[in-house]
């Protein structure tokens, strides 16, 4: 019997010497390998008795064989969920315990404060470090290098991925084999990957755009990767001359661009850079080409989802918009309050359906209620708009909009204003609390490198262009804005923080 997601990434590379990871330090490991060192995890993880189904939590540092744990779960049918590693043990606990995982693998440094975690939750702790040593590897260095692989259907589960949890609690996103492969195919063919491409990989591999998205394809295509710990600018400078393919978060784009070295002789070799998890702006996207002669190419997608849109890969890929829908997905923009689609060009919220949609939240089945329709819609939460060309633009997440004095003010518009002034290197349009207006408009404004900006000047400007129920009551200058490891802006934290400006105006 089969296991459709084993056999389309891993099963076709069996024994294999063709190489599939490079590191950092230039060391190499091949297909047969690192599938070998899989089946080596699997025995471990069927030895302590678990079976499909079983959650294995997993918090560690990127490596080759932090990689293979999510082959070995693959292979023998138990459900992967890795967590960021910059989880604290007390957060930790809530996703042991709300999981209900048998085992956590986690760093040697973690492992006294997780002890208490794995006690309560009755969880097997085992540790991996940065370079793949520990408990974990100790017990798979006698196992046998083959193992027979579980059978599962397309259906079953095959990841658990937390949602980052901005508002309320986080929630586990349960993933199925053909939610996965499904995805994996449309991506490997749409940005035409083959076993001739060299993937340079600097994202984590807990998240959905650095393990699904980009292993799943080089996977799928037998490609081979560059497999960097993180994002490091002198590593990526190092190691792109002899690339094809990129995919990063708008940030790891800005910060090339910083570098003079970065130009059109620096990526001779390159075929494609993919941008995602938040938005690009347009003027990177402009600075990048003029720089490199490369276009980024833009997608979007989310953990529920995997990935929904894509600019083309021939044809034009726009600036400020994610492109179309993927083969086989559909997408919709609908009314927040009655449900029904509006009008093309029209903002509303979006709603996605196919094989790419997960199959609901662990233990939520109300929230799953309200997320995912009985069609099978998803309500992403995030606002958007087609275009008359059918391009997709996201204005937004739908928490993120800010209602002034019963005015609905999209943040993207002002900060594209906003970014666009002189001394701007970047900006955030948050709502904060108004006694007269309910919630006003609070611009933070990030100074660019070369000169401070003219605060009264932008305002003076910007008031030219925007309609007064938009302008930002305050602009306030920071040095850097907060983000997340996937580069979002949390805007929650800057709503904490500017909470009470006007709270008594
Ligand atoms: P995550 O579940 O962490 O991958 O976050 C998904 C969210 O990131 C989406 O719901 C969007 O709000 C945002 N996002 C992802 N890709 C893009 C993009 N290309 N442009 C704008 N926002 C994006």
């Amino acid at each position: 019997m089969a296991n459709p997601l084993y056999d389309a990434l891993f099963g076709r590379h069996l024994g294999q010497a063709t190489v599939f990871l490079q590191m950092q330090d230039g060391t190499t490991l091949t297909h047969g390998q690192f599938l070998q060192q899989a089946a080596q995890y699997a025995h471990v993880l069927t030895n302590f008795g678990l079976t499909h189904g079983d959650r294995v939590a997993v918090q560690i540092e990127k490596s080759p064989q932090s990689l293979a744990i999510y082959a070995a779960c693959v292979q023998a049918g138990l459900i992967f969920l890795p967590l960021n590693t910059a989880y604290t043990a007390s957060e930790l606990s809530y996703f042991v315990e709300d999981s209900g995982a048998r085992v956590l693998i986690c760093d040697p440094k973690a492992q006294e404060s997780l002890t208490p975690v794995a006690q309560t939750t009755d969880a097997q702790l085992e540790t991996m470090d940065a370079l793949g040593s520990g408990s974990f590897a100790q017990k798979a260095a006698s196992q046998p290098t083959q193992f027979s692989t579980v059978p599962r259907k397309a259906e079953d589960l095959a990841a658990f991925l937390y949602t980052s949890g901005t508002t309320g609690r986080s929630k586990g996103a349960m993933l199925t084999q053909n939610n996965l492969l499904s995805n994996a195919e449309v991506l490997t063919d749409h940005w035409a990957f083959s076993a001739t491409d060299v993937l340079l990989h600097a994202l984590p591999i807990f998240h959905t755009h650095g393990l699904f998205v980009a292993t799943n394809i080089a996977l799928l295509s037998g490609c081979k990767i560059f497999f960097l710990p993180k994002f490091d600018r002198e590593a990526i400078v190092a190691f792109i001359p002899q690339a094809t393919s990129m995919m990063g978060v708008p940030t790891f784009y800005t910060r090339l661009l910083d570098d003079p070295r970065f130009d059109r002789d620096l990526t001779g070799h390159m075929r494609l850079f993919i941008s995602g998890s938040a938005p690009l702006r347009a003027e990177t996207h402009k600075l990048f080409e003029e720089r490199s002669g490369h276009r980024i190419l833009e997608r979007y997608g989310m953990t529920e989802t995997n990935m929904s849109t894509s600019n083309p890969y021939e044809g034009e890929r726009r600036a400020g918009t994610v492109g179309f829908p993927l083969p086989g997905i559909e997408l919709k923009i609908t009314d927040s309050t009655t449900g029904e689609t509006l009008p093309q060009g029209d903002i509303g919220e979006i709603e996605v359906r196919g094989a790419n949609v997960f199959k609901g939240y662990w233990n939520m089945p109300e929230k799953t209620a309200e997320e995912l329709r009985s069609d099978g819609f998803f309500i992403t939460g995030d606002l958007g708009m087609i275009d008359a060309d059918g391009y997709v633009h996201i204005v937004g997440r739908n928490k993120d909009l800010i209602i002034s004095g019963g005015f609905n003010i999209y943040p993207k518009e002002i900060e594209a204003v906003l970014d666009a002034q002189e001394g701007v290197r970047e900006s955030a349009v948050i709502g904060v609390p108004h006694p007269d207006f309910g919630e006003t408009v609070l611009a933070l404004i990030v100074p660019s490198a070369e000169r401070a900006p003219d605060l009264d000047a932008i305002h003076a400007h910007i008031s030219q262009s925007l309609a007064r129920f938009k302008l930002p009551k305050k602009l306030i200058l920071l040095p850097k804005l907060p983000r997340n490891t996937m580069g979002k802006v949390q805007k929650n934290t800057l709503r904490d923080q500017f909470r009470d400006l006007f709270a008594k105006s």
